[in-house]
């Protein structure tokens, strides 16, 4: 019989994620993920969706390190099984170059993707205003079919699904013993964490189909990602900035910065334009806390705040959440034996 209830609040990468890790590891829990926005409307969906990461500044490198790895190691499985066209996950070789030499040539995560090596002379020739690049295969994950993907293997491990809009965990304290906060954005008001903040992104999908390489510029605001259906190009990073709508400006910016690097983009057909706002904290929230909700001590494993990382870190970070649920359930056979 299942014993322990728990919830999952949040139907992003990194909720799924986390509600697929618990199902599948702990059969006596019943997993119930909620949330009030699913695939395609999460922020998740409409990510470029390459694995790549930045240092968060408070996180031992070692525990940033696991969290690529665990997701670099589970998405690669995927892409190189039959799985791969359904969950949208694809192999990606290309370049990041430099306008100037940076000062880590030699990021965390090297060892984890694949044949990272620094590019030759004759490879940037092609990119005139760069100095510096870096070639490595590495992963995209395409939220759009990765997220159902995930869904279905939640529901086959038993999860369950229900849809709405929560205002504070105390709406949940009552039906579940263990409450799982993968809200990314939506913590700012249902945890009450002012830490939390938007980074708005704007991206293109072009049709592009001769592009086969992505190429990323190290200052990471203008990209061009090959997918499995179409190329995203972009971006934008606007801190604190709320709108959704698509800015004019903003696209016509991303065209131009874009067809610098690769001129062959004048030539492509715009299919659509995306808004959406990264979950953004100085570090992300990986961590449990005893919460007095309703009279009752009840524990609250969190894991929200990944920034422009989220579709990379999500499996990393997914089976630290797990780990904290097992810490959780642990503590309460202790409760259970006093
Ligand atoms: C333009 C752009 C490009 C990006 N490119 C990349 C990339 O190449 N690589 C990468 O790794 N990352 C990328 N990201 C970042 C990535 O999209 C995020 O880090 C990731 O989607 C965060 O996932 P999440 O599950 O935390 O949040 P979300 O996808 O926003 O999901 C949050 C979930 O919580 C639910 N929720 C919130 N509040 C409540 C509530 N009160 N009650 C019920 N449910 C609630 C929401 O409905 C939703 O289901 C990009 C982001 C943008 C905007």
């Amino acid at each position: 019989m299942k014993s322990v209830r728990v919830v999952v609040v949040g139907a992003g990468v990194i909720g799924f994620s986390t509600a697929v890790c618990i199902a599948e590891a702990l059969p006596l829990c019943s997993v119930t993920l909620l949330a009030d926005k699913f695939s395609p409307e999460t922020t998740s969906d409409g990510a470029a969706g390459i694995l790549f990461a930045a240092k968060f500044p408070d996180i031992p490198l070692e525990r940033q390190k696991c969290w690529f790895k665990d997701s670099f190691d589970h998405l690669l499985a995927i892409a190189q099984s039959q799985h791969s066209p359904e969950a949208g996950v694809m192999l990606s070789s290309g370049w990041q170059i430099f306008k100037e030499v940076p000062a880590d040539k030699k990021p965390f995560w090297s060892e984890s993707v694949i044949g990272f090596r620094n590019m030759t002379e004759a490879e940037l020739k092609r990119f005139p205003d760069h100095k510096f690049g870096q070639a490595f295969t590495t992963i995209k994950c395409e939220c759009s079919s990765y997220l159902p993907w995930l869904e279905k293997r939640f529901r086959k491990a038993g999860g369950k699904v229900e849809q709405r809009k929560i205002n504070n965990l105390q709406e949940v304290s009552h039906s579940y013993d263990i409450i799982v906060n993968c809200s990314g954005l939506g913590s700012k008001t249902l945890v009450g964490d002012n830490m939390v903040y938007p980074v708005r992104g704007q991206v293109l999908k072009v049709e592009a189909p001769w592009l086969q390489h992505f190429i990323r510029d190290g200052d990471g605001k203008t990209y061009i990602y090959p997918g499995i259906h179409s190329v995203t190009v972009g971006g934008t990073r606007q801190e604190d900035d709320w709108r959704l709508q698509v800015d004019e400006e903003d696209t016509q910016s991303i065209l131009v910065r874009c067809s610098r690097l690769e001129p062959s983009l004048t030539k492509a057909k715009v299919l659509s334009e995306w808004v959406g706002l990264r979950p953004s904290r100085r570090n992300p929230r990986v961590e449990r806390e005893l919460v007095q909700l309703q009279g009752r001590r009840v524990p609250v494993v969190h894991n929200y705040g990944h920034g422009g990382w989220g579709v990379t870190l999500a499996w990393g970070t997914a089976l630290d959440a797990l780990g904290l649920v097992r810490q959780c359930l642990r503590e309460k056979q202790l409760q259970a034996k006093l």
